[in-house]
């Protein structure tokens, strides 16, 4: 089942597959790469990410080098820690990565 909108009662259509999510550790460091989808209500245009598969890991071989190709295309979405020591930080620039549109998607 689709993610639902629960603001206007529609389930919300698929926008983009394989959208990087960015968790952060307690102390702010990126922690984990999700691949996920991206939905969007065709109400609102809400936008939520969903179907998360399995994450690549810190310690896995490959994990920065995925971190630093998401942060250099600015594809993907960061996890923003309410706790972090970083938050204030962030705040200041709270638009670090944003999902991508459909018409911007490579070949
Ligand atoms: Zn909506």
């Amino acid at each position: 089942m689709y993610p639902v909108c629960a603001t206007c009662r529609r389930i919300m259509k698929v926008e983009k597959n394989g959208v990087p999510f960015i968790e952060r550790d307690g102390y702010g460091k990126e922690y984990r790469i999700w691949s996920s989808d991206q939905y969007k209500c065709p109400m609102c245009g809400y936008t939520v990410l969903a179907g998360f598969g399995t994450p690549t890991e810190r310690f896995q071989p490959g994990f920065q080098a995925r971190l630093h190709r998401i942060k250099r295309r600015r594809e993907g979405v960061d996890y923003i820690e309410e706790q972090s020591p970083e938050e204030k930080e962030i705040m200041r620039t709270p638009i670090i990565f944003r999902a991508v549109e459909p018409d911007e998607q490579e070949e």
